[in-house]
């Protein structure tokens, strides 16, 4: 329950994924912003204006996906660490996440991806780390699991040593 843990359900995280899972098969960021607060840099950053917030600043941003590219550049702004992008490809997915921890993974490396709840569900693979231009303590963590995974998966285990 979100409001006793913090951790939406399913069916609440649902609500922010296209109807048709077929739009995953371009990269589309997924907002998962459920509270309503004052802050709207995903709006003011996105340069292809497929979020909006509005007027009113403590509205919970909404996505046009037919707008959105996947380019990942809200997901640097976000503070809240709120938004990743995910894409189907084949059997795969590739989640974009923020990730803010140092030293950052290296690309290639095998690392364990939560759900919402904090459990490991499953192993993905890093295919690449995004430095933003601007962002220089959050990257761009490109992680490619089973597709299966799309909707659960949030982020990744920090590796020891981390
Ligand atoms: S991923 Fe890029 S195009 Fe899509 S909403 Fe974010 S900033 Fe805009
Ligand atoms: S920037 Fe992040 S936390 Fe702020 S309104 Fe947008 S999605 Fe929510």
């Amino acid at each position: 329950m979100i409001e006793k843990d913090g951790v939406a359900p399913l069916e609440m995280v649902m609500k922010e994924f296209p109807d048709d899972k077929e739009v995953l098969i371009n990269p589309k960021a997924i907002i998962e912003c459920y509270k309503e607060i004052p802050c709207n840099p995903c709006e003011t950053s996105c340069p292809f204006d497929a979020i909006h917030v509005g007027e009113d600043i403590n509205a919970r941003p909404k996505i046009d996906f037919d707008k959105c590219t996947g380019c990942g550049i809200c997901v640097y702004n976000c503070p809240g660490l709120a938004i990743s992008v995910r894409q189907l490809q084949g059997d795969k997915a590739i989640l974009k996440i923020p990730y803010e921890f140092v030293p950052r993974p290296e690309k290639g490396s095998l690392v364990n991806v939560v759900n919402r709840n904090g459990d490991v569900i499953t192993e993905g693979s890093v295919k690449r780390v995004q430095e933003g231009k601007n962002q220089k303590q959050t990257c761009l963590l490109h992680v490619e699991i089973h597709r299966d995974f799309i909707y659960d998966a949030i982020t990744i285990e920090v590796p020891r040593g981390s």
